[in-house]
């Protein structure tokens, strides 16, 4: 099983390389961000509870995001090799709550790859991303707000699995083929 965290800022091309993952190694892909992008656009009732955190470039309470992965990783294909999760844990209270449930389910994760990006690329990143997206949350104001939320909570994140030997960190400059060869050489070497 190959269990992998996917982790990065906003902007760092933790989506895009999901996908590259996802296609060569047979990962179920489990995006937070796009669960809640999905529930806000079907406008239920997480879909709209979830809107004004979202908006504001805030998180998302812990026990709401929790409900919704824990829903979701339980129905894991039977033919995935393991799961990728991109955009999860984002606190240090996820992860706890993250290797709770896959002790239950007899599994543990493999690797946290942290991809790398300067700060100004992702400002720039992101604010090319939102001539596009349509998301509410790439436009300046709301990605200074996600890159500080990003250093406060989540970098912490890579404290919890730096300190049990899971925690890689790559480079996440240059072109998408070299950052996928470099994730790419870091997982092999996991398995
Ligand atoms: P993303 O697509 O991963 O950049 O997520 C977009 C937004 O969804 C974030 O800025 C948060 O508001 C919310 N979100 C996604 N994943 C989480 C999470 N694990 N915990 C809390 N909020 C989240």
């Amino acid at each position: 099983m190959l269990n992998i965290i996917i982790s990065g800022a906003p902007g760092s091309g933790k989506g895009t390389q999901s996908d590259l993952i996802v296609e060569k190694y047979t990962l179920k892909h489990l995006s937070t961000g796009d669960l809640l992008r999905k529930e806000m656009a079907e406008k239920s009732e997480l879909g709209q509870m979830v809107e004004s955190y979202i908006s504001r470039g805030e998180l998302v309470p812990d026990n709401m995001i929790i409900d919704i992965l824990l829903k979701h990783i339980e129905n894991q294909a039977e033919d995935s090799n393991g799961i990728i999760l991109d955009g999860f844990p984002r606190t240090v209270a996820q992860a706890e709550a993250l290797e709770i449930m896959l002790k239950k389910l007899d599994k543990e994760i493999s690797v946290l790859i942290d991809v790398k990006v300067d700060e100004n690329e992702l400002i720039k990143r992101l604010i090319m991303r939102g001539q596009t997206s349509g998301r509410c949350d790439d436009k300046l104001e709301t990605i200074k707000k996600r890159l500080d939320v990003y250093h406060t909570l989540t970098e912490p994140v890579n404290e919890f699995y730096k300190n049990s030997g899971k925690y890689i960190s790559i480079d996440g400059m240059g072109t998408i083929a070299e950052i996928f060869d470099r994730i790419s050489q870091t997982i092999d070497s996991k398995r």
